[in-house]
């Protein structure tokens, strides 16, 4: 014997309760099947409607109709394709069923309430229909079919709206009333009878329990609960796109995942196949050849640790502490007994080892039972101040993992910790079932989705996702965008879904939390509308619950860079060539290390020295590891190194320049070179980063121009007028050469100080053979000297600096990536 049950979103339409009756219809070939049928879509929704309206409103009569009018629509499709159906029995069915339901709502209007009895008796009207017409599609496809009466079969006991079924006196009830061979069985889910032999309901979604009583009462060989998903997965894939489907979950697994809100089936399901080692199977009707997810023995094929993640809204704590909670015997009890006796339900418990309080979690809608009833209990412990006023929090989640595997590995519950506190989710409390096949904490509503995105990602080591807002996209940022599109579907072969969801200039903004289309950025850049603005980065991050969004500032400018501070704390990483905030005041400078720490992000700026050498990272390297920076000196500007190495071969000053410049190897505006104050920046990054506190005017700077050199007006203006420079520099140079020596223009730090001039250095410097655009860097540290750590090669170019910054954003997975 099988038990197949169908939910309602498998009877939602004529096409998919005709599919799930050609799955009956199979499985009986086969051998003999029982079914469980839901409610068709939506219904007990709208039954639950109705008897609201009635109470607020006085009447329901609309709805009633519509109801009535979707059954019959129902049936009339449902015979347009099998035209041999039988409607009789099923139009007696509606029409009676439907006016003893305007009598209801009659008798709810006159009341002004609605008897749990009643209630039961209507919100049940659903499955009845689903049954009748499921009875006459198997008997128009020529099946012999039955209905079982869950009131007579399914002995119950507890309220009429959340009733427990006795599985061994139903079993008794099959046994004196067996049933008949060579038929298909059908029965309505979520109903089952009390002694006194009237309907009562098993709960919201209590379908799935009734096809776990039936299977358990007719000792069946499997229990197949078809629903809209191919099975279970690890996390509800609704939330998480790319949730993974598992094949098997012991019982205690699928316990524990139901109860902490894996709604495909339903926690009360479990137990009794869990009692008769009754494999149930999970199944697509939309997609009968799936394989589904079986639950019973693990089969161990998913080889996961942990099964699931699921979350639990809708949740307030209540906290109930005070002098007198310690030592004394018996507080607990009377909490909970007092929440048990007023029905309210609880979710979840935690204690403080001070014994001072206790907190548990109830369903939000439970709250004002839940005040009422600690009130009036504990009235004398208040008003004496042993106890202090019992504080409630609202609008809270629970997330928990799941898995059978965790009893015997560690670390799980860092790593969960450590994922929350990344997506900025702030932990107000944490169970662990003593089962130890679950953990989990409460969190803040609105969080739910970071929080199991990023889980998702982390545990199951799933995609990850890297979302990209690239703010300038002229040279190096456009370059990035293209490196990224070149990019993209390799990394995503790996499992790295970069994406980039904002690209932005001067000219106004392109966003998509799904991530922009890469073909013709330019294109559609030239035509954006949309005006430039840093708080709608954020606030799309915000609403669309990015994880892990990357802000990449390819500008430099002074305004975006003093933002970073509030792109760090508002969870986003910052990766950036642009060097202004790292040479602004040190107090932004340790700023902005303070917020990326709290925020655990990462801000990244290997590009801002050097371009793509990997300078700062060395650097920070050989700190970390207790070495120290005694003195420095390097090329850090591949236009001046160009310039300079010019001067070697017999250029001018101005004719060098005008080279450099027409190559590309210069900012728009040479003066920018020229001026020093792009090498004096670069070796600020570097004195900071070894730990000195300086500023940028600390920085002593001779120009790469003669001293008082007139370097006003335009571009042009000044190129024209740099050739009086030239005298100057070629006596520098006559000089030069005169003790074997060329000119260099660097960057130095020692003693303390930093400092950009020209030198002159002789062929035993490192600097000696370094031109061409080619930057060098020497550092001499308590572990290298007398020879220098030394770290050569381009230092500019668009290409480079992008493919450095392009590294940069990928280092912000960090271990995620195994870097
Ligand atoms: P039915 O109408 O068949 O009873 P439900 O809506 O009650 O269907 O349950 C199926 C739904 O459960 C799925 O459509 C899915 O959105 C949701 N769900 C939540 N968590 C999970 C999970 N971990 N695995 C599969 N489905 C899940
Ligand atoms: N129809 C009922 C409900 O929607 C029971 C079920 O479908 O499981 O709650
Ligand atoms: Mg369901």
């Amino acid at each position: 014997m099988r038990v197949l049950k169908f939910g309602g979103s498998s009877l939602a339409d004529a096409d998919r309760f005709l599919r799930a009756a050609d799955i009956i219809a199979n499985n009986a070939k086969q051998e003999e099947v029982a079914v469980v049928l839901s409610a068709p879509g939506k219904t007990t929704n709208k039954l639950v409607a109705i008897i609201e309206s009635a109470m607020r409103h006085g009447e329901a009569e609309l709805q009633v109709e519509q109801l009535e009018t979707a059954f019959h629509t129902l049936f009339n499709d449902i015979k347009a394709v099998l035209p041999n159906i039988e409607g009789n029995e099923f139009d007696k069915q509606v029409r009676q069923s439907m006016s003893k339901l305007r009598e209801f709502v009659h008798g709810i209007t006159l009341l002004s309430m609605c008897p749990d009895n009643v209630n039961a008796r209507i919100i049940s009207k659903g499955e009845r229909v689903s049954i009748q017409l499921m009875k006459a599609v198997m008997e128009a496809k020529g099946l012999k079919a039955d209905l079982i009466d869950p009131v007579k079969y399914l002995s119950a006991q507890g309220e009429y709206l959340e009733a427990m079924v006795d599985v061994e006196a139903s079993t008794n009830n099959f046994r004196q009333h067996p049933l008949a061979d060579d038929h298909v069985h059908i029965m309505p889910g979520f109903t089952a009878g009390n002694k006194k032999g009237e309907l009562v309901c098993l709960g919201r979604n209590g379908s799935d329990y009734s096809a776990a009583v039936l299977a358990a009462c007719l000792r069946a060989d499997c229990c197949e609960i078809w629903t809209d998903v191919d099975g279970v997965y690890n996390c509800d894939p609704r939330l998480v796109k790319d949730a993974r489907l598992l094949k098997s979950l012991s019982y205690q697994e699928a316990m524990e995942l139901s109860y902490f809100g894996a709604s495909v089936m339903h926690p009360k399901t479990i137990a009794p196949i869990a009692q008769f080692q009754i494999p149930c199977l999970i199944k697509n009707s939309f997609n009968p050849q799936g394989a589904g997810t079986l639950i019973g023995q693990d089969t161990g094929e998913d080889e996961l640790e942990i099964k699931g993640i699921t979350t639990l809204s809708n949740l307030t704590m209540v906290n109930v502490s005070g002098p007198g909670m310690k030592g004394m015997v018996g507080m607990a009890s009377r909490v909970f007994g007092t929440m048990s006796s007023h029905g309210v339900s609880i979710v979840l418990i935690t204690q403080s080892s001070s014994e001072y309080s206790i907190s548990f979690c109830i369903e939000a809608d439970n709250k004002a039972q839940a005040q009422l009833a600690l009130s009036d209990e504990f009235e004398l412990e208040l008003k004496d101040g042993l106890l202090e006023p019992v504080e409630f929090m609202d609008d809270l989640a629970i997330i928990s993992l799941v898995g059978d595997g965790m009893r015997t590995s560690c670390g799980i519950a860092s790593q969960f910790f450590t994922s929350l506190a990344e997506v900025h989710v702030n932990i107000i409390a944490i169970a662990q079932g003593s089962s130890e096949r679950a953990i989990s904490a409460v969190i803040p509503e609105g969080k739910i989705s970071e929080a199991i995105k990023t889980c998702h990602e982390n545990f199951f080591n799933s995609k990850h996702y890297l979302d990209v807002f690239v703010v300038g996209v002229g040279g190096v940022g456009g370059e990035l965008v293209d490196q990224i599109h070149r990019q993209q579907e390799k990394l995503a072969t790996k499992g790295t879904i970069l994406r980039v969801c904002g690209l932005a200039n001067s000219k106004g903004l392109l966003l998509d939390s799904e991530g922009l289309p890469l073909d013709n950025w330019r294109d559609r850049m030239d035509s954006v509308t949309e005006e430039f603005s840093l708080a709608r980065l954020i606030a799309l991050v915000q609403r669309n619950h990015i994880i892990n969004p990357v802000l990449v500032d390819c500008t430099s400018s002074d305004e975006i860079a003093k933002q970073y501070a509030d792109f760090l704390a508002a969870g986003f990483h910052v990766v950036t060539p642009n060097k202004k905030a790292n040479t602004a005041s040190m107090a932004y400078y340790q700023q902005l290390r303070e917020v990326a720490r709290h925020s655990r992000r990462k801000l990244m700026y290997e590009t801002t020295v050097g371009a793509g050498l990997p300078v700062i990272e060395n650097l920070q390297n050989l700190i970390a590891a207790g070495d120290e920076l005694e003195q420095f000196n390097g090329i850090l500007s591949g236009s001046l190194s160009f310039i300079f190495g010019k001067l070697d071969e017999g250029l001018t000053l101005s004719q060098a320049t005008l080279l450099a410049k027409e190559k590309g190897f210069t900012e728009p505006d040479p003066r920018d070179d020229l001026s020093g104050m792009d090498v004096a920046r670069k070796l600020l990054i570097l004195a900071r980063e070894s730990g000195m506190k300086l500023e940028l005017s600390d920085v002593k700077v001779e120009q790469a121009l003669p001293p008082g050199f007139d370097d006003s007006g335009s571009v042009a203006e000044f190129i024209e007028r740099l050739p009086q420079a030239d005298e100057y520099f070629t006596q520098l140079f006559n000089e030069a050469s005169a003790q074997g020596k060329v000119l260099r223009y660097v960057g130095e730090i020692a003693d303390g100080q930093c400092r950009v001039r020209i030198a002159m250095v002789d062929e035993n410097d490192p600097m000696y053979k370094v031109k061409e655009g080619e930057n060098a860097l020497a550092f001499y540290s308590r572990y290298y000297q007398p020879i220098p750590l030394v770290l050569r090669g381009y230092g500019a170019g668009t290409e480079v600096t992008a493919a450095g910054v392009f590294s940069d954003v990928m280092r912000t997975l960090g271990w995620k990536l195994g870097v």
